[in-house]
């Protein structure tokens, strides 16, 4: 059976934008929900100034007694834990919790760039240096962000190769893996279709990662465009959290649950108990107060 990965990325991605506090003990519970359901890849939130971010702000002191639960067992050994680092100091931080894996951001446009890191995405590409450089010493592994990648909130349509440049320069960095990202989920089956054709002469699959958005109900199909050109890797967050709160109008991104749904009825394995994840976005929707955007509920499994 082929095998498709999730990057849960509810923790950072999706709280962010929540306006419902998650104090640390609830996103300890969660991480462990999430972990005990077989994903394999979680990010436990962002290494991001408190005042840039308030909820993010029990980040590192989270990181740390996930991997000591890791080291003693009570967290499943192969779970690999990350977090989003948006500039050096974070990426120190992050260090010094004892992260093996990191993440980073490159936006497609310049405005994109200033309103999210306050930074041109040349100054980026700087930091991106930096980090990876430091990483290789610590043997920490980078992953990126590639953000505005289909369109911009400020500047429209991105041309696919513009976005293929881009990312061929940040792979040269020796990043592990590129996670294109419609942050504010415009995107359709055929603009994947269209970004992937120059991003894979130069890029394998292999290193691709794809970041769908559901703000237009289109994502699921959009992931159907990815398996198709060979990405096998998807983010996702638990009962689909959260959006962007530098992109107006974004929504969260594609409900976990639903596209574990969608893969493991088309034969994908993906090692993830559906029902624990519809139980987490239960245990969520209490602790939050409100709804989350998840189709599937446990009537329907
Ligand atoms: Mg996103």
């Amino acid at each position: 059976m082929p095998v498709a990965q999730i990057v849960e990325v509810g923790l950072r991605d999706g709280l962010q934008n929540e306006t419902g506090e998650l104090s640390l003990k609830d996103r300890y519970q969660l991480v462990k929900k999430l972990s005990v359901s077989g994903l394999k890849r979680i990010e436990l939130g962002s290494f991001v100034s408190p005042k840039a971010i308030p909820q993010m702000q029990c980040v590192p002191e989270l990181t740390k007694k996930v991997l000591l639960a890791q080291r003693k067992g009570s967290l499943p050994k192969n779970t690999i834990y990350s977090a989003f680092v948006p500039n050096q100091k974070g990426f120190e931080k992050a260090a010094q919790c004892g992260l093996q894996e990191i993440s980073f951001f490159v936006s497609c446009t310049e405005s994109f760039s200033q309103k999210n890191i306050n930074m041109s995405i040349k100054d980026s590409l700087k930091v991106l240096n930096f980090i990876c450089q430091k990483a290789r010493s610590l043997k920490i592994k980078v992953r990126v962000y590639l953000s505005a990648a289909f369109a911009c909130p400020y500047e429209g349509n991105v041309a696919p190769a513009k976005v293929a440049r881009l990312a061929d320069r940040i792979m040269q960095e020796g990043v592990f893996e590129l996670s294109v990202s419609d942050t504010i989920g415009v995107a359709v089956y055929t603009d994947v279709l269209s970004l992937m054709n120059p991003l894979l002469k130069k890029t394998p699959a292999s290193k691709i990662a794809l970041h769908f958005h559901d703000t237009r109900g289109m994502a699921l199909a959009n992931v159907l465009a990815g398996l198709e050109t060979g990405v096998k890797v998807f983010d996702a967050s638990i009962g689909g959290l959260g959006g962007c709160p530098y992109a107006p109008g974004a929504s969260g991104n594609i409900a976990t649950e639903d596209m574990v749904y969608m893969l493991e009825k088309m034969n994908f394995q993906t090692g993830v108990q559906i029902s624990d994840l519809i139980k987490t976005t239960h245990y969520l929707e209490k602790k939050l107060n409100r709804t989350l955007p998840a189709k599937l509920r446990l009537r329907a499994i």
